[in-house]
C-alpha cells in the first residue's frame, strides 16, 4: 500500500470561545504508540457540536481554543497500529470505554468512568487514540461513501435507544422530536416492525420521517390538547402509544412523553435535559399504571458495530438524513444556518471541498 505523504500544517476549524470559529492552519495531530492518523472524507454536523459552538465549551470534551467535530470517517494515512494499515478507510466512534472499571466489567460500557472522548473532526486530519482504534475502529467497504459511513456514531445511540426499550412488532410506538436523532429512532422503530407516529412542529422534518416509513406524522407542537387527540385519533381505545420515545430533550416533553403512553407501556427519555433541570411524574402513573421508564445514553461497541451493518445494508437509508455536502471553509457558515433552523438534518463536511460548493445527494454517492 503506498503511503501518503503528510503535510507538517492542516486547515481545522478552531472554537475559541461563544460563536467564534475560526479556520486555521494549525500543526498536524502527532500520534503516541497504537494511534492513527486519519484524512477525513467526511465529518457530518451534529447538534452537539452546535450546542458546543453556541456556548463556546463543552464540560466534558472541549475546553477553547480547541478543535472540535465527532462524526467522521476517512483514510488511514500514518498507522502506529497493525490492526488498520495506512490506506485502509475506517469509521470510528467519538468514545471508547476503558474495559476494566465496575461498569465496563458490569457490561454497562456506556456508563464508563474513564470514557475516552476523540474530537476534532472538522479538519484535514484527525487523531485517533490507540484504545479508539482497538474497540471502536471498523473498516469500510471501498464503495461505502464517507458521508454514509460517519452516520455510524449517532446511529450507534439510537440502535442502544430502540434495544433499550425492545421494541416488537405491531407495536404502536410514538417518537416526539425529528431531528436527526428522534429520525434514526423512528427509522429503527419501523425496522423492528412497529406502526410509528412521529410528532413534531418542523413540517420539513416531517417529509423526511415519512421518507423512513413513518405511518403518521403530526406537524403540531405538543400541548394537553393535542396529547388528548393524539391518543384519541392514534392508539386503540384511546389508551396510549405502546411505547414513546422522547428525543428532544426538554423536561416539558419528558412529562408529554409519559403522559402519551397506555398503562403497562414503556418510555424512553432518550433527549438528555440540561444538567439540574427535574421530572415531576404522578405516582399512580407509575405505580398503579405500571409504566416502566427507561432512559438511553451514548452507544456501546456493540450498538457500534450493529449501526454500520444498518448503513452498510442501506437499512437506514444514511442520505435520507445527510442531504447535503459542504466545504470545511464554509462550516461557520453551516453552523450558522443550523442555528436559524435552515439546514437539512445532517451536513457531510468535506475538506477537500472548495469553499462555496454544495454537493448533491448523487455526487456525494461518488465523492472520495
Ligand atoms: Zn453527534
Ligand atoms: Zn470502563
Amino acid at each position: 500500500m503506498m503511503t501518503e505523504k503528510v503535510p507538517d500544517k492542516m486547515l481545522a476549524c478552531v472554537l475559541h470561545g461563544k460563536e467564534d470559529a475560526r479556520l486555521e492552519e494549525i500543526p498536524v495531530p502527532t500520534l503516541q504508540a497504537g494511534d492513527l492518523l486519519l484524512k477525513v472524507e467526511a465529518a457530518l454536523t451534529c447538534g452537539t457540536d452546535l450546542k458546543v459552538f453556541l456556548r463556546g465549551y463543552h464540560e466534558r470534551m472541549i475546553q477553547p481554543p480547541s478543535v472540535f467535530g465527532h462524526e467522521f470517517a476517512g483514510k488511514v494515512v500514518v498507522s502506529e497500529n497493525g490492526r488498520f494499515p495506512a490506506g485502509t478507510r475506517i469509521v470510528a466512534a467519538n468514545s471508547a470505554p476503558c474495559g476494566n472499571c465496575y461498569f465496563c466489567e458490569l457490561g454497562k460500557p456506556n456508563l464508563c468512568t474513564d470514557l475516552l472522548f476523540a474530537n476534532g473532526a472538522y479538519a484535514e486530519y484527525v487523531r485517533i487514540p490507540s484504545r479508539i482504534v482497538e474497540k471502536n475502529c471498523l473498516p469500510l467497504p471501498p464503495d461505502l461513501p464517507a458521508a454514509k459511513a460517519a452516520l455510524v456514531e449517532p446511529l450507534a445511540c439510537a440502535v442502544k435507544g430502540v434495544e433499550d426499550v425492545k421494541i416488537k412488532t405491531g407495536e404502536k410506538v410514538l417518537v416526539i422530536g425529528a431531528g436527526p436523532l428522534g429520525l434514526m429512532l423512528a427509522r429503527l422503530s419501523v425496522l423492528a416492525g412497529a406502526e410509528v407516529t412521529t410528532v413534531d412542529d418542523q413540517s420539513d422534518r416531517l417529509a423526511v420521517a415519512a421518507e423512513l416509513g413513518v405511518t403518521y406524522t403530526v406537524a403540531e407542537r405538543l400541548s394537553p390538547h393535542l396529547i388528548e387527540r393524539m391518543r384519541h385519533d392514534y392508539t386503540p381505545h384511546g389508551l396510549g402509544f405502546d411505547c414513546v420515545i422522547e428525543a428532544v430533550g426538554k423536561p416539558e416533553t419528558w412529562n408529554h412523553a409519559v403522559e402519551l403512553v397506555r398503562p403497562g407501556a414503556r418510555v424512553n427519555l432518550f433527549g438528555g435535559c440540561p444538567r439540574g433541570t427535574e421530572l415531576r411524574v404522578d405516582t399512580t402513573r407509575l405505580h398503579y399504571d405500571e409504566i416502566r421508564i427507561y432512559a438511553s445514553f451514548h452507544h456501546t461497541p456493540e450498538t457500534v458495530r450493529k449501526a454500520l451493518e444498518f448503513v452498510k445494508s442501506s437499512q437506514v437509508p444514511a442520505f435520507s438524513l445527510v442531504r447535503e455536502g459542504r466545504s470545511l471553509l464554509d462550516l461557520p457558515e453551516v453552523l450558522q444556518e443550523m442555528r436559524e433552523g435552515k439546514s437539512p438534518p445532517k451536513t457531510a463536511i468535506l475538506p477537500r471541498l472548495p469553499a462555496g460548493s454544495r454537493l448533491s445527494v448523487d455526487e456525494l454517492e461518488t465523492f472520495k
